[in-house]
């Protein structure tokens, strides 16, 4: 079975443009939390005319340190893996004082429709008020002096979430869907657990080796990493449906169980995870959930022969 390691050994040197490589520059924006681990990462991609991934939040400090690490140097592109709040909200900021565009997949949306409640819940963390100047189609190129980078929708934690590989290096900025220092948040109503496994397998399938992701440091083995994700979250699954067919019908108890060594800060989230979780074993006929699906809906096992 393959087990996980998460690596949260990092340094974030705030304020600071570190290099990763020949053609990455990372610098992380303070605001760091319980879902943002030391910060956001935002890259800077090229020499000379650069593209920078993920400005961060809205917060004029980073906005401000990010034009001094790329003083002299044009930003041609700003690019957004999805629209939550700690990634895209300062690209409107650097747009004005670059006049660089904006490219993303699409403005924040829902993975499905929504309920009144779930409405509140999805303003929470999304960004509203992203709208890209180019939207971004999978598999489209953007490309800069030096560098091409290629979109690739990997939907799952949000809705409208895209990966970008980089042409020139085994690299892929892997934005909140693959991070080496925590699992992804995978809850509705921004995100699907089905899109999320469908996108894994996606990234299984490509060559890169090394991931920046969107919070903490480099993913060395990038191929391995993604399978032990995926045997985890299967492992989760499994222990969520044996929790309901040992007599447990409502996701705080399963919370209870399976989340015993989080910090009870985090249940809210769990609760969520485990949602989503709930809702793919739903749809694929695992669980069924009698009264409708929701975080304090009753669950229960499907009988198989
Ligand atoms: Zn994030």
């Amino acid at each position: 079975m393959d087990s996980i390691s998460f690596d949260r050994d990092f340094d974030p040197a705030y304020g600071q443009a570190v290099r990763i490589g020949p053609h990455v520059r990372r610098m992380t924006a303070p605001n760091g939390g319980p879902f943002t681990f030391h910060g956001t990462n935002s890259y800077i991609v090229g020499h000379g005319t650069v593209a920078i991934i993920d400005p961060g939040p809205d917060d004029p400090g980073h906005i401000d340190a990010l034009l001094r690490a790329v003083q002299g140097e044009t930003v041609s592109h700003i690019i957004v893996t999805h629209t939550h709040r700690d990634h895209s909200m300062g690209a409107a900021r650097l747009a004005a004082l670059t006049g660089a565009p904006r490219y993303g997949e699409g403005p924040h949306r829902a993975a499905r429709p929504l309920s009144i409640d779930e409405q509140t819940m999805l303003d929470a963390s999304g960004d509203m008020d992203f709208v890209p100047d180019h939207a971004l189609a999978d598999g489209e190129r953007i490309t800069g002096r030096g560098w091409t980078l290629t979109a690739i929708a990997t939907p799952g934690h949000a809705a409208n979430h895209m990966a970008f590989a980089l042409d020139e290096a085994p690299i892929l900025f892997s934005g909140d869907h693959v991070m080496g220092w925590s699992t992804t948040i995978v809850a509705p109503p921004d995100g699907a657990m089905a899109d999320y496994m469908a996108s894994l397998e996606r990234l299984a399938a490509r060559p890169e080796t090394i991931y920046l992701p969107g919070h903490g440091g480099p993913i060395a083995d990038a191929p391995a990493f993604v399978r032990a994700l995926r045997a985890h979250r299967r492992l989760r699954e499994a222990a969520i449906v044996e929790r309901i067919s040992r007599g447990d019908r409502r996701i705080a108890d399963i919370v209870a169980v399976i989340y015993r060594e989080t910090p009870k800060v985090l249940h809210g989230a769990a609760a969520l995870a485990v949602l989503g979780h709930l809702e793919d074993l739903v749809a694929r006929g695992r669980i069924s959930a009698p009264g409708g699906l929701g975080l304090e809906a009753i669950y229960e096992p499907v009988e198989t022969d």
